[in-house]
């Protein structure tokens, strides 16, 4: 196999290889807050993050960045634990920011003894008006001098809930007029008033993001922090607040920066998926229209699909667009290879052969996957009253329409070779029967002269007798633009596709009745379709993962 080139973060690891860490030092982390279920994005960040575990034999940790009692739930804990897991991916250990929360606070008290902490009392519209501009230096906050006993009596106050929800924060004590913003006496600390789902009470003071991320890194040991673009500036932060607690011995974290991958017709965030959740635009989190993981894979993905699309498109240091037909073509690929096909019609017209004894019911050999040469064969009932589909009929039609016409033949899979004889219609002119007659030598497989005939086009069908309905549910593009979220004064609400759900009952040949939940089915001719977990006893549900081809290509 040929060695792939080594993407920009591996070369930062093999640099550091070779200029002094111990390949045992390397040590990775994924770090989801756990406040939405994980989308197509974070599976990025999971392949590479656990990607390098598996190439240099590292460990991986899952934190979760839990440091928001407003925002997080056990539910989002387990959610992200069951479809890390799905995806196939191991974690070495399960580690929690909450868990750090003693010793973070350990540290902030020693670097308010240090002078390098204090309580500030405004309000946090004033802190943002004093932070000033880029380009205007920012002012002092009137408590930045507050004695440092003052600072540890507040501090241990604000700790033990004694004040007021948003009275106090306590911040670092850096540089009020560095040209990074971030560096302007950033906040450490501020008191929420709100049960955590795992320290409880416990704590009323939450560490802020910078103030928790890269210590987290440090008690981990994780030898590289690798985080979404945005956090580029936050690097020098991350950096000033290492400085304040590393001990020489031991590693210290280094934070380095990828491009956050964007998929087209939808929204990566779980902000704005949690609001497709709340306002009903979609049911629940793991709607098969949502670019969860859990979405996707209700929708018929697999993890493999899901894996290739990520290393498809590898790590980058510029943001952009991926389109949506990327991700479908690689589910495409790996079912065509996988998934046995069936005849399913899901718009149907009646079909009967004149010339096809009545009440005879052959059973015929039909192939499950000829791309798999171990998938065997199954037997399908076929009879005098068929169902086929409504657009595979044409009463007159040009050369280009290799279907159904009057005069013309065509084959049936798996069976005979039939030729439109005339049609019946309702009054209001609708075909409600499509006459036919077939040819009794023409049977698939048979080895026979005609049997071999060629003939222009080929339509799936279903006996009328034997079809089994079932429900059927079509997705289409949860928006109807590009990057819905982008768009100048527009709220991404605006473009969410009305038309992104269509059901439909269709009729299945019976092989399917023993289907269960996540099987996986190509409806040949149409696309590849999966049993939705809401199916019963009474109804067989399909969600449609993908059709055939790009309809949107063209
Ligand atoms: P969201 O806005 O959806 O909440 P986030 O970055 O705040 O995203 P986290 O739970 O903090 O979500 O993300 C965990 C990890 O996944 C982080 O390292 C983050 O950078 C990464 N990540 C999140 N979204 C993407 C994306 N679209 N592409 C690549 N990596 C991502
Ligand atoms: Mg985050
Ligand atoms: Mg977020």
């Amino acid at each position: 196999k040929e060695a792939t080139p080594l993407n920009f973060i591996e070369h930062i690891i093999e640099e550091d290889l070779r200029t002094g860490y111990k390949k045992d030092q390397l040590r990775f982390r994924f770090p989801p807050e756990p406040n939405g279920y994980l989308h197509i994005g974070h599976a990025s960040s999971i392949c590479l993050n656990f990607g390098l575990g598996l190439k240099y034999n590292a460990p991986v940790n899952l934190r979760f960045d839990d440091t928001n009692p407003a925002k997080e739930e056990q539910e989002f804990v387990d959610a992200i634990k069951r479809d890390i897991h799905w995806l196939g991916f191991e974690w070495s250990e399960e580690r929690y920011a909450s868990d750090y929360f003693q010793q973070l606070y350990d540290w902030a008290v020693q670097m308010v003894n240090d002078g390098k902490a204090y309580v500030d009392s405004q309000t946090s519209e004033h802190i943002a008006e004093q932070k000033g501009t880029p380009n205007t230096p920012g002012k002092p906050s009137p408590y930045r001098d507050r004695p440092i006993e003052e600072n540890l009596e507040l501090l241990e106050k604000m700790k033990n809930g004694e004040t007021k929800e948003g009275e106090h924060v306590l911040r670092a004590k850096i540089n009020m007029e560095s040209p990074n913003m971030l560096m302007r006496d950033p906040v450490m600390y501020r008191t929420v008033n709100r049960a955590h789902h795992r320290t409880g009470t416990d704590w009323k003071i939450f560490p802020m993001y910078d103030w928790t991320h890269g210590e987290s890194d440090y008690i981990e040991q994780v030898s590289h922090s690798f985080c979404t673009l945005e956090f580029l500036p936050h690097r020098e932060l991350y950096d000033w607040f290492l400085d304040q607690v590393v001990d020489q011995e031991k590693l210290r974290p280094k934070q380095r920066e990828f491009a956050r991958r964007n998929l087209s017709h939808t929204v990566v965030s779980k902000r704005k998926l949690a609001e497709l959740v709340a306002n009903g635009v979609v049911n629940g989190w793991d709607d098969p229209r949502m670019p969860t993981i859990s979405g996707l894979r209700r929708r018929g993905y697999t993890p493999e699909s899901i894996k290739n699309f990520a290393e498809s498109i590898g790590v980058g240091k510029r943001e952009n667009l991926i389109d949506v037909s990327h991700l479908e073509f690689n589910i495409r690929e790996d079912l065509n290879k996988k998934v046995p096909r069936i005849m399913v019609v899901l718009d149907p017209v009646k079909l009967i052969i004149d010339n096809y004894p009545e009440g005879k019911t052959e059973m015929l050999d039909a192939e499950n996957n000829p791309e798999d040469d171990n998938a065997g064969f199954r037997k399908l009932p076929f009879s005098r009253e068929l169902l086929i589909e409504r657009e595979d009929f044409l009463e007159e039609a040009n050369r280009k329409f290799f279907r159904l016409t009057i005069g013309k033949e065509v084959r049936l899979k798996n069976a005979y070779i039939i030729k439109g004889e005339s049609v019946v219609k309702d009054a209001d002119g609708n075909i409600t029967e499509i006459h036919c007659t077939y040819d009794p030598d023409s049977k698939s497989g048979s080895g026979s002269e005609a049997s071999l005939r060629k003939v222009k086009g080929t339509l799936h069908w279903v006996s009328a007798a034997h079809a089994v309905p079932v429900e059927v549910r079509l997705y289409d593009r949860l928006f109807t633009e590009a990057s819905p979220d982008t768009i100048k004064d527009r709220d991404f609400m605006e473009f969410v596709n009305p038309e992104s759900l269509t059901i439909v009952t269709g009729y299945s040949e019976p092989s399917i009745t023993c289907a269960k939940a996540e099987d996986k089915f190509q409806f040949q001719r149409l696309g590849y379709f999966v049993v939705d977990k809401d199916t019963s006893a009474e109804k067989i549900i399909f969600n449609r993962t993908v059709p055939l081809r790009d309809s949107w290509a063209k």
